[in-house]
């Protein structure tokens, strides 16, 4: 089992950024990736999600200039499928969506975004950037690269945005400069959770709750299982599942699938002639319910009894919205078979991560279970790590 790793410091943040642009930075912020203990796809729903931060973060360290330009640096650059491509120099005028390729696309729609909305971020920056949230994984490397991007534009310029409003701007940063149609969720997690709770998270109105959650407390373990599979979400399949709950909201009169309780779900079942349809208004009905159920059992100190609910959560999101892929089916039925109270995949799927709950004692039987499935199936080795609920976004320097 890996080590939880250890958020990247501070201080070399700060030297590199020295090395990089001769000055100090004006500090250094840090944003975390995050992983979604349960309701998938509700969030492109107008429903719920309960997601907590991840240790790994994304640091920024950067300083305002005055020159309108924007300069960006990352340390993952070429894994990030920026080649050599190190430092990226843009105008803050001349940023369009779809103008800037690649990786720098995240922070420099943070900026492009900012300034849609008024806010006075013409003079530029410096930033410097480093990460230990894995890119592709299903843990939102892309929302921490925006959310630490619009923190530290929000304290360098004074702006005194809250952490939601950050998080709509860097999501519109997603949605419209980078292009990927992204729910709310993520840039919500790493701006708005709290270390040791799960964020309880309305996404029509961005009102929320953290629910305090402490596996270890009660002998238990949340784990992070990522197969290695990297998902492509540009592949039409993402967009083709929010088409079809659109679709089905449209034949239920309703604005969105959230309005729909689960008490009514047999009656809007009947309704929809399109069996792929009532697949998906299925799930997401289902799953909101999931997470309101899941929020219950917490609050009554039933940690264990989550496990059965994500179980049937993977389920749902399998055969009825059918995003799972058997990388994922393959890391639940081995945690299930090794003794693990529940599993499902999380994140978009196709690929990513899954969350298995199990007993502190079954951690290691499970994680190698998983392994020996993986290795039996001819698959690449998976990465196991503890989800340990850690803070959002903050300053750190
Ligand atoms: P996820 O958010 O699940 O990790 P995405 O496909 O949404 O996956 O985002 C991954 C993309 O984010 C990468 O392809 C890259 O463009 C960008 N990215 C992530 N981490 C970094 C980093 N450290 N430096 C530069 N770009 C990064
Ligand atoms: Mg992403």
């Amino acid at each position: 089992m890996t080590a939880t790793e250890v958020p990247t410091g501070a201080d070399e943040a700060a030297a590199r950024f020295r090395e990089l642009y001769g000055r100090a930075p004006g500090g250094v912020w840090a944003a975390p990736g995050r992983v979604n203990l349960i309701g998938e796809y509700t969030d492109v729903n107008d429903g719920y999600v309960m997601p907590l931060a991840l240790p790994h973060t994304v640091v920024a360290a950067a300083a305002r200039r005055a020159d309108g330009r924007l300069v960006l640096h990352s340390a993952q650059a070429r894994e990030a499928g920026g080649g050599r491509q190190g430092v990226v120099r843009l105008d803050v005028a001349a940023l369009r969506p779809g103008a800037v390729p690649g990786w720098a696309a995240y922070p420099a729609g943070v900026v492009w975004a900012l300034r849609e909305a008024g806010h006075p971020v013409g003079g530029g920056a410096d930033l410097h950037l480093t990460s230990t949230v894995p890119a592709g994984a299903g843990l939102s490397s892309s929302a921490a690269l925006e959310v630490a991007t619009a923190l530290a534009l929000n304290d360098l310029y004074g702006l005194g945005l809250t952490g939601p409003a950050l998080a709509v701007l860097a999501r519109r940063a997603e949605n419209v400069f980078v292009g990927v149609p992204c729910g709310v969720m993520d840039q919500m997690a790493s701006a708005c959770c709290a270390a040791g709770s799960l964020l309880h998270l309305d996404t029509r109105d961005l009102t929320y709750r953290r629910v305090p959650f402490d596996p270890s407390a009660h002998g238990l373990a949340l784990l992070v299982v990522d197969t290695g599979v990297r998902h492509a979400l540009g592949d039409g399949a993402y967009a083709e599942r929010r088409a079809g709950c659109e679709a089905g909201a449209r034949a239920l009169g309703v604005e969105s699938l959230r309005e729909i309780p689960y008490e009514a779900l047999p009656e809007a079942l009947g309704r929809l002639a399109d069996p792929v349809v009532r697949g998906y208004v299925r799930h997401v009905v289902s799953d909101n319910r999931r997470v309101g159920r899941t929020a219950e059992l917490l609050d009554a100190g039933d940690v264990r009894a989550v496990g059965a609910v994500l179980t049937e959560g993977h389920a749902s999101l399998r055969d009825d919205l059918r995003v799972s892929c058997p990388e994922l089916d393959l890391v639940v039925s081995a945690a299930l078979a090794a003794g693990a109270l529940g599993a499902r995949m999380t994140g978009g799927g196709f690929g990513g991560s899954a969350v298995v709950l199990t007993g502190a004692d079954t951690v290691d039987a499970v994680a190698s279970a998983v392994a020996d499935a993986f290795a039996d199936a001819g698959y690449g080795a998976p990465r196991v790590f503890p989800a340990v609920p850690s803070p959002g976004a903050r300053r750190l320097i």
